[in-house]
């Protein structure tokens, strides 16, 4: 039996996972992302421990996935110091003589939702994040959509809602772009309480919900994927996705015909191991090519 590896990096753990081809994980184990100086040898040290055919990174970012680039497979200009600048790629084939594939925490997650999940058996798909941050990533044709680097859909500009005039936003490069807007942190500035204990009837959920439904009708119309997803914690909000199925209603106004809405724009369908499983299927990917 091959056994893949999988890294899920994100900003504050890395989910280390061995699995099979079937994309079952076998072994987990979760590290503190602090420095890489220290956060990397734990990871090696868990892999190890077996015989890794090869292996997936889904990685926080921005980080560079162009593969005629000098700095493929680096995490680029992350505000996380430490991490700027650092070779991903090259510091696990330092000690993996094996392939690597390298792409972002998102598109992986997008990935696993692909192959094993909500996703299956369709052709193209998008898939949000919306966390401490908002990322998205596409796939059309089953490929991985990237161009000059990966999308940065999180960053898109939206039309502000009527009430929420006054809010800045909180993204350090555009202020109120979709993740200055809807972020987690974005949503906690706005209310002054943590999101978790924001009413589920508050307004601040109906704003949030305009902004996401945005997202996904800016993204139904540019890339008429077959199914839009919707992860990350503040979707962990069970009313949300009812508020952005009629707010999309709304704003679509029967313009472009898609499937039953919730059907259509949905929430991730594997317990949080779409990310893991992703990196475990891009593994596969690499040890089969
Ligand atoms: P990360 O983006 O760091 O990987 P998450 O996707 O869990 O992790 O996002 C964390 C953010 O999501 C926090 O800023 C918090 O505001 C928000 N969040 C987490 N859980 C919930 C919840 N149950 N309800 C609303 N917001 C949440
Ligand atoms: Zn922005």
């Amino acid at each position: 039996m091959k056994l893949l590896g999988a890294i899920e990096a994100g900003g504050t753990k890395f989910v280390c996972a061995v699995g099979d081809e079937d994309l079952n994980v076998i072994e987990r184990i979760s590290i503190p992302t602090t420095e890489p100086s220290e956060t990397l040898p734990k990871v090696i040290e868990f892999f190890k421990q077996y015989q890794i055919s090869s292996i997936g990174i889904g990685s926080f970012g921005p980080i560079d996935i162009n593969k005629d680039s000098d700095t493929y497979g680096y995490i680029t200009s992350t505000p996380k110091i430490a991490w700027q600048n650092f070779d991903f790629i090259g510091a696990v084939q330092e000690h993996f003589d094996v392939p690597v594939a390298f792409t972002t925490d998102v598109n992986a997650s997008l990935y696993g939702e692909y192959k094993k999940g909500i996703a299956k058996n369709i052709d193209s798909a998008v898939y949000y994040t919306v966390g401490t941050g908002i990322g998205g990533g596409a796939i059309v044709k089953g490929k991985i959509v990237q161009g000059l680097s990966h999308p940065e859909m999180g960053h898109m500009s939206i039309k502000i809602h009527k009430d929420d005039q006054d809010f800045e936003g909180n993204c350090p490069y555009h202020g109120n772009c979709l993740e200055g807007l809807a972020s987690g942190p974005a949503i906690e500035k706005r209310a002054g309480i943590s999101a978790k204990e924001i009413h589920e009837n508050a307004q601040d959920w109906d704003i949030v919900a305009y902004y996401i439904a945005q997202a996904a009708l800016n993204t139904a119309l540019m890339l008429s994927p077959e199914k839009i997803i919707f992860g990350g914690g503040v979707m962990h909000q069970s009313h949300l996705l009812k508020k952005v199925h009629e707010q999309f209603e709304r704003l679509n106004n029967n313009y472009i015909a898609v499937p039953p809405v919730e059907e259509y724009i949905v929430t991730p369908s594997l317990n949080d191991d779409q990310g893991i499983i992703g990196c475990l299927a891009l593994a596969l990917n690499e040890y089969q090519s």
